[in-house]
């Protein structure tokens, strides 16, 4: 600052708007698009391969039609192994800032509308739920958003945002970094998918919890949440464009969360065989693809596909009415059905000439078997996107962006899931460490120990066969825990923290 203060003051505030042109124009644009409970069964592209290198195309696969995502995916890098959390909240603030759950403290989902209520509160005869950070996002964080916003980006917002109850400042995007909010609030589910219920669920309940805000234009018509939100957020991008400015379009769908009381009317008539919420889930599944090739269609009529890059990602595993098999267990679950989600990286058009896709070439439709989690985006996004964090040493997740060019990013092969709460299962910590993943459920005091690559589908525990491995592995996991400071469950009796019991 000493040496700055040389040049006239006048000089200064003339070159910074020149400066931030030149930085804006060298900048990618990004659209993350991230689908709510959607796991690696909920559509027709295959994201599970056998030991021969085939893909394993499941029942569920056969039902689904994503014939946008099966485009995306011969444009991108596949990844088989990306992991989430088990529910929502906990995945949504780790994208956003880095961390991992046990360390930002948002172990559980937030409650719509107020931090006075507490979600997946449990009691067993020997254990509670330790306290957790019940009004989401910490304050006084750096954000993905805010971040990409500070190095020239337009941050765009649409959809479910869930990063905090209404009655804090994270119930609205606009305070975390986001310079447009389009239908986000506190909540982490819809109302109703109908316009012509106003997107509440009061048509059925009476109440007014769950209303997705703003989109007033569509009370009344028949237009569906997922249509009206893409819409919006095309616009906002058109708006991005025109002003010549790079966005990051945080494209964040409420589907395909329930409720799912009636089927989208546009898709119903594909899926004769089901029937109730399962035929709801497959409408769903199809309109959020819709979404998807509605939003690359325009990206290439505002002639920036070449430089625009589309993350594909669910915030946890399937919500799928009729199960994930052939994955054991769905969202909530301790088991890898809870925490696989599709992930796929692709440029909207490729193009190996473009000054971008120079620099980061993704390997077009192929696959990368290493694990990767939601903590590696906020890294890897600043990274593609030029942007600084300001103590990046902090930063639990890792730069994957060599992994999207089929280069080794070495990112270490764990991945930690802290669940102190109760939803589906409750009260549990799981650990993987390259082929092997650890479970431990705290009221039960049960270990289950499985080899992923021999075992992906979680049949068999060898906890008991293999005791010296699940010794190493729990240690693997009790450290880890301690590391981020995780919240154990807490003791009824003493009111002490409970660790595992190896
Ligand atoms: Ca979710």
């Amino acid at each position: 600052m000493k040496q700055m203060s040389k040049f006239p003051v006048s000089v200064f505030f003339f070159l910074l708007p020149l400066t931030l042109c030149a930085q804006s124009a060298d900048k990618p644009n990004i659209l993350l698009f991230l689908v709510d409970d959607m796991g690696t069964q909920d559509t027709s592209v295959p994201f599970n391969y056998d030991s021969d290198d085939q893909p394993v195309i499941s029942e569920l696969n056969r039902i689904y039609r994503t014939p946008n995502m099966e485009k995306l995916a011969k444009n991108a890098r596949l990844f088989t192994q990306a992991h989430a959390y088990s529910v929502c909240s906990p995945t949504r603030i780790s994208l956003i800032t880095g961390l991992n759950a046990p360390r930002h403290k948002v172990t559980q989902w937030t409650h719509p509308k107020t931090y006075k209520s507490e979600p997946g509160a449990i009691k067993t005869k020997t254990l509670k739920n330790p306290g957790w950070a019940v009004k989401g996002l910490p304050e006084n964080i750096p954000t993905l958003p805010a971040l990409l916003k500070q190095s020239g980006y337009t941050t765009l917002f649409a959809g479910k945002a869930h990063f905090g109850p209404d009655d804090t400042p994270n119930g609205d995007p606009k305070n975390i970094g986001f310079d447009i909010n389009i239908a986000g609030f506190g909540g982490g589910g819809p109302g109703s998918y109908w316009g012509k219920y106003n997107y509440s669920a009061n048509h059925r309940s009476g109440d007014h919890v769950w209303d997705v805000p703003g989109l007033e234009k569509y009370h009344g018509t028949d237009t569906f949440l997922t249509e009206a939100i893409t819409i919006e957020m095309n616009q906002a991008i058109e708006n991005a464009v025109s002003e010549n400015k790079p966005f990051f379009a945080y494209m964040s769908h409420y589907a395909v969360h329930a409720p799912f009381l009636y089927p989208d009317a546009r898709f119903a008539q594909n899926y004769p065989q089901l029937k109730g919420n399962a035929l709801a889930f497959a409408t769903l599944i199809e309109g959020m693809d819709k979404s998807l090739g509605d939003m690359i269609e325009k990206l290439h009529d505002l002639g920036v596909a070449e430089e625009t890059l589309i993350i594909f990602y669910s915030d946890n595993g399937s919500a799928n009415p009729m199960g994930s098999k052939p994955l054991r267990g769905i969202k909530g679950s301790r088991h890898e059905g809870g925490t696989r989600v599709p992930l796929m990286v692709a440029w909207a058009k490729s193009n190996p000439d473009n000054r971008f896709q120079k620099r980061l070439p993704v390997k077009q439709g192929t696959r990368e078997d290493a694990l990767v989690a939601c903590t590696d985006f906020m890294p890897t996004i600043l990274k593609i996107a030029g942007a600084k964090h300001p103590n990046p040493e902090s930063l639990d997740g890792f730069d994957i962006s060599p992994y999207f060019s089929g280069q080794d990013a070495k990112r270490p092969q764990e991945f930690l899931v802290h669940f102190p709460h109760a939803h589906r299962n409750n009260l549990f910590s799981t650990f993987i460490r390259s082929d092997w993943k650890v479970i431990y459920s705290y009221a039960s005091m049960d270990w289950e120990l499985y080899n992923l690559k021999e075992d992906p589908y979680e049949l068999r525990n060898l906890a008991k066969e293999f005791p010296e491995r699940l010794q190493s592995m729990a240690g693997h996991m009790i450290a880890e825990l301690d590391k981020n400071e995780a919240s154990y469950p807490v003791s009824v009796e003493t009111g002490e923290p409970v660790k595992p019991i190896r």
